[in-house]
């Protein structure tokens, strides 16, 4: 069970959260980054919601407007 899960239970109230992923590293090899078992779990929980937190996670204020948009909605 993940930290999130365990500490979302432990509160015992309908608290919810949202996790706002930087989409590239979902089931990279770094453990600092969650899993999709790790989503998958949390998600079924009806605690924590997902969103993007773009792609690569790059200073978007010095990309091209193409490419800021690209960050987003991959
Ligand atoms: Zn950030």
């Amino acid at each position: 069970m993940t930290i999130t899960v365990l500490y979302l239970k432990q509160l015992k109230t309908d608290i919810k959260a949202t996790i706002n992923l930087i989409t590239s590293k979902i089931d990279c090899k770094d453990s600092y980054y969650i899993n999709l078992d790790q989503i998958e779990e949390m998600k079924r929980t009806g605690l924590v919601s997902f969103g993007s937190h773009t792609v690569h996670h790059l200073e978007l204020n010095r990309m091209s407007y193409d490419y800021q948009f690209r960050e987003i909605t991959i």
